[in-house]
């Protein structure tokens, strides 16, 4: 029988096709990252169950718990969450993946950290296209100098940019925002960039909008798991 979660997991990704399918995007260019904060390690289980393996995570110590208690299966784990020069160690030496880069200081010392034996560290650069100060993010005008700074540095591999909009319902104000995102990377591959490909754009609410302008990772809680408590 299945869980809750796993007909979730199910739908979403029967979801994701359609749009692959509908926005002429190649079959399976869309991963699902199921965002598990806040979540118990049984629920991350029951995901796995659903062949789910890539999860994203924002609080470290959270994180680091759960990993623990997981270690058995062969989970990909990505951070998404803000990060602080003190957290940058454990980010290099337990996660996969890191969403949220957005200072220069913080890639060096996840450079540095990152344990020789583990294969680079996959980081996106985390871009802010509401320009809104109280946000995470570089601005556009910084990314450029950023993402060939970063480039550059030995044990991360630049893979792509993320982004979390404004919230809006209005379908059109979210493709033109996930479209800058899109048009921010291909400008990167053109200035010589050419392994930034991935965009992680796209939470439930604007799945269909990151999907039709490019996403290749949607970033989703909430659907899966439920509502947080
Ligand atoms: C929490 C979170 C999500 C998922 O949000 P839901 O509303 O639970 O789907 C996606 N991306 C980031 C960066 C998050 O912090």
């Amino acid at each position: 029988m299945s869980t809750s979660i796993q007909v979730k997991i199910s739908g979403l990704l029967a979801r994701i096709q359609h749009f692959e399918q509908e926005y002429a995007r190649e079959a399976g260019s869309v991963q699902l990252l199921a965002v598990s904060k806040t979540r118990s390690d049984k629920d991350i289980r029951q995901a796995f169950e659903a062949k789910q393996h890539q999860f994203g995570e924002n609080y470290l110590q959270e994180a680091l718990d759960k990993q623990a208690k997981l270690r058995t299966l062969p989970l990909i784990w990505h951070f998404i969450g803000p990060i602080q020069s003190n957290k940058t160690r454990l980010i290099a030496e337990n996660f996969d993946w890191v969403h949220s880069l957005n200072r220069l200081k913080i890639a060096q010392r996840l450079s540095e950290q990152r344990p020789p034996e583990l294969p680079n560290l996959k980081v996106l650069i985390q871009v802010n296209l509401d320009a809104e100060a109280s946000k995470s993010g570089v601005s556009l005008a910084s990314l450029p100098q950023l993402a060939i700074t970063v480039a550059a540095l030995p044990r991360l591999d630049l893979v792509g940019l993320m982004t979390i909009p404004a919230p809006t319902t209005n379908t059109d104000t979210q493709r033109q925002i996930f479209q800058q995102l899109r048009q921010a990377r291909d400008n990167l591959q053109k200035a010589g960039l050419k392994q930034c490909t991935d965009l992680s754009m796209g939470m439930s609410a604007d799945i269909e909008a990151a999907i039709a302008e490019g996403a290749t990772w949607v970033r989703i809680g909430t659907d899966i798991f439920g509502p947080r408590g």
